[in-house]
C-alpha cells in the first residue's frame, strides 16, 4: 500500500476556472497523479491516486495555496492508482441541480452533522435520512432505513423532493453523499423550500466510515466511488451485503455498465448474469446493433440469437 486515493472538494472562489484548469493540469502531471479534478468559479472538486510522497506534496502545495487553504481531504490507501489518465476540466457548476437560483453553500446550507451525530440521527425515529445519491450508488450500499430517491441523476433530485414532499415536510431531515459536496448545495436547497430543520454529514459517507468512534456502524453494503476500485467498505463493526443481482435477486456487489451504449445503466450482476443476458439491462438494450458485449465478445449472429431466446429463462 504505497499509494494513496485522495478525495476532496472546497467551494471556493477561483476567478479565471479555464486558465486554472490547465495550470493545475501540468502541476498534478508534474507529480505524476492520476485522477479527475472539476474547477469551476465557485470552487474545486476533485479524486486523485498517487504515491504516498507525491499525494504528500499535493495536499502541502494546497494548503500552501490561500484559495484552498482549509481544504479538507479524505485519504485511503490504495495497491496503485485508481485511475487511468488525469483530467481536470473547467465547469460552469461543480455539481449541478439544475435550478434556476443556484445555492451557495457559504450562504445556505443544512447544519453539519458529525458522524456520532448523524449515527443519532439514524437512530431517532423522528428523522428522516434522505441520500443525496443516485439509485445505483444506493443500491450497493446505504444507510440502514434511508430514503431512496428514485433518480439516476443529481439533477433530478429536486423534483423527486418536491413529488414526495408531504411525506417529509413536517420531520427533520438529514442527508448524506459520498464526500459531502453533493449535500452542501442539497440541504441548502431544502432549507430555502421551507423544510425547517435539515441536518447533513459533514465528510460525507467516506468520513463516517473512518470516524475511530462510530467506524461505519449503520451502513450496510459498500459505497459506489466514481473510480476504478467502483466499491468500497465503509462498516467496520457488522458487514451486510445489500447489493441484488439485477436478474435475480441474489446478494450481489458486482457492477456492470449495461452493454447499450445509449443506456449505459449500472447494474449490479454476476459474471453468469452478464453472459446470459448480453451484459444488458433489458432485451431491448441486448438487441441494440451497438451492444458493447457483443462487440467485445466478437459473439456471432447464431451466438446472438440464441442469448436472445433464453434471455427471460
Ligand atoms: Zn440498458
Amino acid at each position: 500500500m504505497d499509494y494513496q486515493v485522495l478525495l476532496y472538494y472546497n467551494y471556493t472562489t477561483i476567478e479565471d476556472p479555464e486558465q486554472f484548469a490547465k495550470e493545475h493540469l501540468a502541476f498534478c502531471k508534474s507529480l505524476n497523479l492520476k485522477g479527475r479534478i472539476l474547477v469551476a468559479k465557485e470552487g474545486i472538486n476533485g479524486t486523485l491516486s498517487g504515491t504516498i510522497e507525491e499525494t504528500e506534496k499535493y495536499m502541502a502545495m494546497m494548503h500552501q495555496d490561500e484559495r484552498f487553504a482549509d481544504t479538507f481531504f479524505k485519504i485511503d490507501p490504495s495497491e496503485g492508482h485508481a485511475f487511468k489518465k488525469m483530467f481536470v476540466r473547467a465547469r460552469p457548476e461543480l455539481v449541478s441541480l439544475k435550478l434556476e437560483d443556484d445555492i451557495d453553500p457559504h450562504e445556505l446550507t443544512g447544519d453539519y452533522l458529525s458522524p456520532k451525530e448523524f449515527k443519532e440521527a439514524i437512530l431517532d425515529e423522528d428523522t428522516v435520512v434522505i441520500d443525496a445519491r443516485n439509485d445505483y450508488e444506493y443500491d450497493l450500499g446505504h444507510f440502514r432505513g434511508a430514503v431512496r430517491p428514485d433518480i439516476r441523476s443529481f439533477r433530478e433530485l429536486p423534483k423527486w423532493i418536491r413529488d414526495h414532499k408531504e411525506e417529509f415536510m413536517e420531520k427533520r431531515v438529514v442527508t448524506y453523499c459520498t464526500g459531502g459536496i453533493r449535500c452542501e448545495k442539497f440541504s441548502g436547497w431544502l432549507v430555502r423550500e421551507g423544510f425547517k430543520d435539515v441536518g447533513q454529514l459533514h465528510g460525507g459517507i467516506a468520513t463516517y466510515g473512518k470516524d475511530p468512534e462510530v467506524q461505519g456502524e449503520l451502513w450496510d453494503g459498500k459505497m459506489y466511488v466514481f473510480d476504478e476500485r467502483i466499491a468500497v467498505d465503509i462498516n467496520q463493526v457488522d458487514k451486510r451485503i445489500v447489493g441484488k443481482d439485477w436478474f435475480d435477486g441474489t446478494p450481489c456487489e458486482r457492477y456492470i455498465n449495461c452493454g447499450n451504449p445509449e443506456c449505459n445503466r449500472q447494474m449490479l450482476t454476476s459474471v453468469e448474469n452478464e453472459e446470459k443476458h448480453l451484459g444488458s439491462c433489458s432485451i431491448e438494450c441486448a438487441k441494440h446493433p451497438q451492444n458493447r458485449y457483443i462487440k467485445e465478445h466478437q459473439l456471432s449472429e447464431k451466438e446472438v440469437e440464441e442469448k436472445l431466446a433464453a434471455f427471460f429463462n
